[in-house]
């Protein structure tokens, strides 16, 4: 079977005869003396596109590598026989994005490897997203330092200066013996015997590869990292990025959005950095004092205090407290107050939490908050001895305290007596 992508990836169709056809769970496996649909493998993912025959349409929703053949997957109303002639129509689109992928995923590596020398590429995946028809490509490499954007953004320039240059792009075979130092090939290659097809992306890189490339770095028009994801506690990364128009719209869409959330904050976009960095720096700060707070609040709500037939009741509202600061702080009053007590505690942010505790007293705070909060459409739960509650914002939360006081103060009185 002859491989047409191999010699020209430009080719979009051909006429070709079906030499085997299965027909398995209502698909066909078909095999062609010829083709122009390249398999999946390689970290590339496969052609997709049609088979007419006559003027019935069949389409090729995947393509496999089964030892040295091609097998087409089918789908399609009608028969397909050995000896039928047939057109093979590429969904070029696919294709395109893939031959752009495939060739900046090629020099990205090799601009990485030249910023960070101790670079190993782990793995490739270049993919089309059918609905949404577009591209994406992403790179696991393990380096021997942490990989950062200062690094990146060096290298992405590199990579779209090579890109600008339009160089050529040249395939060409030579035989394992005659491989040299500058060429990038697997391990598991240099072991088989025989030829290897090598990419050449003129004076910068060379590898081997039997993927679909450009024969023009221009045609990838822009390429962009779109993300960075670390794996574990090393130094492995996933590097996404996207090739073309979608590149160019993926740096709009982002550049638009800082632009407008700094004209809205009232800073120039060039002060969106420095901003973001003191944000950073206060979160931090706030965080720490919370922190302090947390420490200092058990304290100040013993102040509370108030007894009721003998059992102590104390109450605080929390202003800027989230309800997992809250539930810490019941936790901590738990630990600290050594007699039998029942707390509640109202904390105020986004939202208005409540957490009600209570230890060696009979008495189901759980219930007797699911009750009381029902009619401000409260929502959480608990155990007998801890509850944690959100309710609606609230306009007047001293009042909310004061009457939810006054609950457990009868509920209370209602057991002793
Ligand atoms: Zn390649």
């Amino acid at each position: 079977m002859s491989e047409i992508w191999l010699q020209n990836p430009y080719i979009d169709k051909t006429r070709a005869k079906i030499v085997s056809c299965e027909r398995t769970n209502g698909e066909f496996r078909v095999l062609l003396d010829k083709t122009v649909f390249r398999y999946k493998g390689g970290g590339q993912d496969c052609d997709k596109g049609k088979l007419l025959k006559n003027s019935t349409i069949y389409r090729i929703i995947d393509v496999e590598r089964e030892g040295e053949k091609t097998v087409h997957i089918v789908k399609g109303k009608g028969s397909l026989n050995v000896g039928d002639e047939v057109i093979c129509v590429l969904d070029w689109d696919r294709r395109y994005t893939l031959m752009k992928l495939h060739t900046a995923e090629h020099i990205f590596y090799r601009s990485l490897i030249k910023e960070l020398p101790g670079s190993e590429l782990k793995d490739i995946w270049l993919t089309f997203d059918d609905e949404k028809r577009e591209g994406n490509g992403t790179i696991t490499v393990e380096s021997d330092r942490p990989l950062d954007w200062k690094t990146l953004t060096k290298v992405e320039a590199e990579v779209n200066k090579i890109i600008h240059e339009n160089r050529s792009v040249k395939t060409y075979i030579l035989n394992v013996k005659d491989l040299t130092e500058d060429i990038r090939v697997r391990d598991s290659l240099l072991k088989r015997v025989g030829q290897v097809r090598i990419v050449e992306v003129e004076d910068f890189d060379k590898a081997a590869c039997s993927g679909t490339h450009l024969r023009k770095t221009g045609e990838i028009i822009f390429f962009k990292i779109t993300s960075i994801e670390r794996k574990g506690n090393g130094n492995v990364y996933h590097i996404n990025f996207k090739i073309g128009e979608d590149a160019l719209n993926f740096a709009l869409t982002v550049s638009n959005q800082v632009l407008w959330k700094a004209q809205n904050l009232g800073y120039n976009p060039d002060e969106i950095i420095y901003v973001l960095e003191k944000y950073e720096k206060l979160r931090r700060s706030l965080s720490y004092l919370k922190t302090q707070l947390l420490e200092a609040m058990p304290s100040y709500i013993e102040k509370s205090r108030e007894v009721v037939q003998n059992i102590p009741i104390y109450h605080c509202i929390c202003k800027g407290f989230e309800a997992k600061e809250l539930a810490m702080l019941g936790r901590k009053l738990k630990k600290k107050i050594k007699e039998s007590f029942v707390a509640v505690l109202l904390g105020t942010n986004e939202t208005t939490s409540i957490v009600a505790v209570s230890k060696g007293v009979n008495l189901a705070v759980s219930n007797v908050l699911k009750e009381f909060l029902s009619k401000h459409g409260g929502k959480g739960g608990g155990r007998p001895d801890f509850a944690i509650y959100g309710v609606k914002k609230s306009n007047n939360i001293d009042e909310l305290l004061n009457s939810l006081v006054n609950k457990f103060k009868s509920e209370l009185t209602m057991l002793q007596t």
